[in-house]
């Protein structure tokens, strides 16, 4: 279980986050939902501490994720995989290689510098590539695929990272409505099969409502809804 008590993050006057407590079970499919602003992006990156809190606790079982530094911070890391609206994707390197540096963080710098791989850690690459579909894209530079193939890609490389937590920002926000429904029915798919919590901001409440469990409701950092899509429908 993850623990959010009071988290609060600020950037000069702006509080971005304001006093978030949340409990989010193992294996929950989260859909975080609010206007632009709202405090959204913020609060998954406190999660995976790409932001710092300016108060609050953040606790993952009995692991202080606030307080956690050097290699348990990049453990942590690793174990909460992220996705952008934007793909983020090396776009002059191939498919494979950019799945392949989910795995950067566990090896020695030498080897990720020379992007050295051992046939393993390429299979199993090669594995998650083809559970989203884009196998035969291997060797293909990234910058060739459209953004729906790019999105699947960059699940694939949080596969690799063998998340607890698969944090996702927008990650529909850029595409069309059959490539957005194939990339959320890929996030369900990994939450249900494989028990990853999943987070994910979403600006269209539909989308929440037809595949979270639960809506967290944003607005102006504060926390307004917390409850399942059914109770969503009767109150709005
Ligand atoms: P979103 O699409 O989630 O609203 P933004 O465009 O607000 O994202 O932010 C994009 C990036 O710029 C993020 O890394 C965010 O932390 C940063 N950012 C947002 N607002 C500001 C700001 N007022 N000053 C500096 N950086 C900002
Ligand atoms: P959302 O993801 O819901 O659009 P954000 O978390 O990006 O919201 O932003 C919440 C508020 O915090 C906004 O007012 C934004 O401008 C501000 N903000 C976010 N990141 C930064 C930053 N790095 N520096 C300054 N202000 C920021």
């Amino acid at each position: 279980m993850l623990r959010l008590d009071k988290l609060t993050r600020r950037f000069g006057d702006t509080t971005a986050v304001h006093a978030a407590s949340l409990d989010i079970p193992d294996g929950q499919m989260v859909g975080i939902i609010g206007r632009s602003g709202a405090g959204k992006s913020t609060l998954l990156r406190l999660l995976n501490r790409l932001v710092d809190p300016s108060e609050g606790h953040i606790t993952y079982g009995d692991t202080d994720v606030a307080a956690l530094k050097g290699r348990e911070l990049r453990a942590w890391r690793s174990d909460c995989a992220m996705i952008f609206q934007q793909f983020n994707l090396v776009g002059r390197l191939d498919v494979l290689t950019n799945v392949l540096t989910g795995r950067l963080h566990e090896m020695p710098p030498w080897r990720a510098m020379a992007q050295v791989f051992t046939p393993r850690e390429r299979a199993f690459a090669i594995r998650a590539l083809d559970r989203l579909g884009m196998a035969h894209t291997a060797l293909q530079r990234a910058e060739t695929l459209s953004g729906g193939q790019q999105q699947r890609v960059a699940i694939a490389r949080a596969l690799v990272q063998e998340p607890r937590i698969l944090l996702a920002d927008e990650p529909i926000a850029s595409l069309d409505p059959l490539n957005a429904r194939i990339v959320m029915d890929a996030l369900r798919d990994i939450n249900r099969r494989d028990g990853i919590t999943v987070i994910c901001n979403l600006h269209t409440l539909d989308t929440a409502r037809q595949y979270c469990d639960r809506i967290i409701g944003m607005q102006a950092g504060r926390i307004v809804f917390d409850g399942t899509p059914d109770l969503l429908t009767t109150q709005m």
